[in-house]
Order: structure tokens, then sequence, then C-alpha cells
């Protein structure tokens, strides 16, 4: 997995160097575009219900349009990471290692959190 992740970020690398698109990819333009790609991910799921959501990912073309979008937002993820020198898939397993401590399962074990509500147990 790691090694297709960074095989994947030098394919992507090579592909904006190819095309002399490095010099237009500073750190707060590329979160911009992320940001953005997001939103498109997001447009496909706005105001369906989880029956809609679920006839979307049975439909190969509208699967497809999520599909896109979802590369969209990793393909600019794995921009920054190289562009910031930061190895993606390090942080994540930090990232994982951290949150097993934050949320030791027999306290966090189907219970959900909102920022204004706090914790619930479901
Ligand atoms: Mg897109």
């Amino acid at each position: 997995m790691s090694k297709d992740l960074n095989e994947l970020r030098d394919k992507i690398k090579e592909f904006n160097l190819e095309r002399d698109w490095d010099k237009f990819h500073n750190v707060k333009d590329l979160i911009n575009a992320l940001a953005s790609e997001v939103g498109e991910l997001a447009e496909c799921y706005r105001w369906l219900s989880e029956e809609e959501i679920l006839k979307v990912h049975a439909d190969p073309e509208k699967k497809k349009k999520v599909e896109e979008e979802m590369a969209d937002v990793l393909i600019y993820l794995l921009i920054i990471s190289y562009k910031t020198d930061i190895d993606l898939l390090d942080a994540i397993s930090n990232k994982l290692e951290k949150n097993k401590l934050r949320y030791p399962i027999e306290k966090a074990r189907s219970v959900h959190s909102n920022p204004l509500e706090g914790y619930k147990p479901q």
C-alpha cells in the first residue's frame, strides 16, 4: 500500500513537471484547489437521502463521477504532500496512533461527537 501511494505521488509529480505546472503549485492555492474538489465531491451528495445515495452508488455513471471527484481530492492532497515534503503515509500512521490514545475503545466504542453537543452514546 505504501509503495503504491508513493508511486502514485511520483506519477502525479511527473505529470505536473512534464506540463510545467509546478510553478503554479504554491501550497495556499493547492489547498484552495483541494477545498474546491472536496466541494465538488460534496455536491454529488447534496440534498440526497440515504436511499438516494445508495442509488447513486448503484449507478455506474453516477458512481464514476463520485470516483473522479475522490481522485481529484487525493491528487491535490498528494501534490501538497510532496510540495511540503510531508510523507502522507507516515502522517496517517502517526495520526492513527494518536487517535488510538485519544479514543480508547472502551470509552469511544459506539459513541460519536459533535462540536456543539459533545459526546453522545448511540
Ligand atoms: Mg473535480
